[in-house]
């Protein structure tokens, strides 16, 4: 990406090993994220150029000397961020704040809408996939590098339990994972928050009850309509802009929690005093999807989970300028890229 709305597919120096933990991977499966779609908007011509993408599965061509859990030939799912699995952060399943970890796609570690991709940390990064390359699951599977376990974060830090109320503000692929997410956690209620009909309908075939297409202050009165005049025990806020935390703020019970995971471009989280009153947990960040791989792995792997259904179109490298477009004009749901 060279600026906003400016993706073009080079050739660049080939991937290595830099780094004796290092991995490299040959890319079978990436894809383009609803988060790629801010630089896509807003990136200056003049900050340097970057190799995208963090979430993909791939093969493992070489590892670096001190790599000890991974071999050639290995079929691997890679996070959106590298961990190196030891610290006291990654101890404590937050390997989003590992301290020796980063994120993929930037101009320090190149992404993976690429041909092959080095992986840092490799031994606490990557997770092996007992199936192979061309299975059926691969859509399903590569959701476990981000927006699966984006979902199950906001649902987790939105506090989901067992017959609870839940609304999910945001209808692109983080939101419709979080529906899952909601579902599999138990959830009764789940309202979905979207205005666009391929994708709510959507949401509903994934466990969504409700359905509401308002914004701003009706959709306030919509969700509150819906719970009893409550509002409900856990949002999921799956967008990060201004009036999405408004609206997150504005939807959530006495007692009940947000779980925020759209990456925010607002400066401050509004209503202090009413959440405060309310005794609102507000809490959510970048997922440790590297923490949830094995809690969700199983239920993808045995056919309980199907969120690949969010991918609805599939391009071959060259066409990814073509794929960041059709996301952005929200043609597109999710863009599975295989190279
Ligand atoms: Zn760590």
């Amino acid at each position: 990406m060279h600026g906003a709305g400016d993706v073009r597919i080079e050739t660049v120096p080939d991937a290595a090993i830099n780094d004796s933990t290092d991995a490299l991977i040959r890319v079978t499966h990436a894809c383009i994220c609803g988060s790629d779609l801010w630089p896509y908007a807003l990136m200056q011509a003049s900050d340097p150029a970057r190799v995208m993408g963090h979430e993909a599965i791939g093969v493992v061509e070489d590892v670096g000397a001190d790599v000890q859990t991974l071999v050639r030939g290995d079929l691997v799912v890679m996070p959106f961020a590298f961990s190196d699995g030891t610290c006291i952060f990654c101890g404590e399943g937050l390997q989003t704040s590992c301290l020796h970890g980063g994120f993929f796609g930037n101009p320090e570690v190149a992404g993976a809408q690429a041909e092959a991709v080095r992986v840092p940390q490799a031994d606490g990064t990557l997770v092996k996939l007992p199936v192979r390359e061309d299975d059926a699951l691969m859509p399903s599977l590569l959701t476990l590098s981000d927006v699966m376990g984006t979902g199950h974060h906001a649902a987790v830090t939105a506090r989901v339990r067992e017959g609870g109320t839940v609304a999910v503000v945001g209808d692109g692929a983080v939101g419709l994972c979080g529906v899952v997410a909601a579902k599999r956690l138990g959830a009764e209620q789940i309202v979905i928050m979207g205005r666009h009909a391929d994708r709510t309908t959507l949401a509903r075939e994934l466990g969504a009850t409700d359905v509401v297409s308002e914004r701003g202050e009706e959709a306030v009165e919509r969700v509150r309509g819906l719970t009893g005049g409550l509002g409900v025990s856990s949002v999921l806020e799956c967008v990060g802009t201004e009036q999405s935390i408004a609206t997150a703020v504005a939807i959530a019970r006495p007692g009940g929690a947000i779980g925020r995971v759209g990456v925010p471009h607002y400066d401050a989280i509004p209503s202090a005093q009413p959440t405060f009153y309310g005794n609102v947990t507000i809490s959510g960040g970048p997922a440790p999807v590297r923490a949830y791989i094995e809690e969700l792995l199983p239920d993808v792997l045995e056919g309980r989970l199907d969120p690949g259904r969010v991918f609805d179109r599939v391009i071959g490298l060259d066409d990814v300028p073509e794929g960041y477009r059709a996301m952005n004009d929200r043609e597109s749901i999710k863009v599975l890229v295989t190279p």
